[in-house]
C-alpha cells in the first residue's frame, strides 16, 4: 500500500504502539450487539483489531485518502462509512436508526478534542460511553477538582454530565509521528439513575462557569457581582472572597439553580 504522508492540519499522530492498542480495545470492550462509533479510523490501529471482535462499526473520517485505504482491507465490509466532519456530524441518526444508545471511541484529532466532547454532551442523551485517547493536559482538566489549576468549565461541565475514569497514560513513543504531548486515554460515562448534581438548566450552568472563570484571578464578589449580592452568596453558603476555582460543582448548581428559582437568568441568558 502507498505510504501515507500524516497531515498536520487533521492531527494525524497514528498509534503504533501495539500493547497500547491492546489494553485499548481491552478498555473499549466491544460487544457485536452495540453501537459502535469510532471517529477518525485513520490507518486502522483501533478499527481492524475492533472489527476482529464485533459485526458492524461505524466509521466517521474526514480525510477521504484515508477513507480510500480502508477499502483495501478484509474488513471494509463491516464498516459503515461516514466521510464528514465529527463536529458537524448528525450523531442523531445513528440512534433513530437502531434505537439503542452509542458507544463513541477513538483516538481523537487533539486539535478539536475539547470542542468534540463538548458537542457530544449536547448529545449526551443518546451516548451510552465515550472511550477517547486525549492529550494528557485535556484530561486532567476533565477530571480535575476544585483548588486544582486545571480545574474550570470544562470539568465542571464534564463532571456535571459524565463519570470520568483515566485508564492510561500513553508516552508519545507510541505514535507516529510522535506528538509534542502526552497522551491519556479515559472514558466517559454519562449518568444514567443516579445523579450527583442537579441544575434545571444546563445553559444557566454554563454561563455562571463562563463568567467565573472568564477571570481566573478575580473573586466572585467580583466576578459574578453583576448577579449575585454578596449577602446572596453567603445565603447560599459561598464565601464572596473565593476565586472560582475554589467553589464546588454543587455549589456551582446553586448558584445556576437560585438564578432560576429567582428568575434573574431572564436578563442574561434565553434559556
Ligand atoms: N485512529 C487512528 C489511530 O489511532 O492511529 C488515527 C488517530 S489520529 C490522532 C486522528 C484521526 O482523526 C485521523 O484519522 C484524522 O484524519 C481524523 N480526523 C481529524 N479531524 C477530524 C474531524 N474533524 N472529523 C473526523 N475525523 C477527523
Amino acid at each position: 500500500m502507498k505510504k501515507h504522508i500524516p497531515m498536520k492540519k487533521f492531527s494525524q499522530n497514528f498509534l503504533i504502539d501495539f500493547n497500547v492498542i491492546k489494553e485499548i480495545v481491552k478498555f473499549i470492550n466491544p460487544k457485536s450487539h452495540q453501537t459502535l462509533v469510532e471517529i477518525g479510523p485513520g490507518l486502522a490501529a483501533l478499527t481492524q483489531p475492533i472489527c476482529n471482535l464485533i459485526d458492524e462499526l461505524i466509521v466517521i473520517e474526514i480525510d477521504k485518502f484515508l477513507l480510500e485505504r480502508l477499502k483495501k482491507y478484509a474488513f471494509y465490509s463491516k464498516l459503515i462509512v461516514f466521510y464528514q466532519d465529527a463536529l458537524v456530524f448528525d450523531y442523531s441518526k445513528l440512534l433513530n436508526k437502531r434505537n439503542k444508545l452509542i458507544r463513541i471511541f477513538g483516538n481523537l484529532p487533539y486539535h478539536i478534542s475539547t470542542s468534540l466532547i463538548l458537542c457530544l454532551f449536547e448529545r449526551i442523551n443518546i451516548i451510552k460511553d465515550m472511550n477517547f485517547m486525549l492529550q494528557k493536559e485535556v484530561a486532567e482538566r476533565l477530571v480535575a477538582s476544585p483548588g486544582s489549576k486545571l480545574y474550570g468549565r470544562l470539568s465542571i461541565i464534564a463532571q456535571y454530565y459524565c463519570n470520568i475514569k483515566i485508564l492510561l497514560d500513553v508516552s508519545p513513543k507510541c505514535f507516529k509521528p510522535v506528538p509534542k504531548v502526552k497522551s491519556t486515554f479515559l472514558s466517559l460515562t454519562p449518568y444514567t439513575n443516579y445523579f450527583p448534581y442537579f441544575t434545571y438548566n444546563i445553559k444557566v450552568l454554563s454561563y455562571i462557569t463562563n463568567l467565573a472563570f472568564q477571570k481566573r484571578r478575580k473573586i466572585l464578589r467580583h466576578s459574578l457581582g453583576k448577579i449575585f449580592s454578596e449577602k446572596v452568596l453567603i445565603k447560599l453558603n459561598i464565601n464572596p472572597k473565593l476565586r472560582p476555582e475554589n467553589i464546588s460543582i454543587l455549589q456551582y448548581c446553586q448558584l445556576s439553580n437560585y438564578m432560576i428559582e429567582n428568575n434573574i437568568y431572564q436578563k442574561y441568558i434565553s434559556i
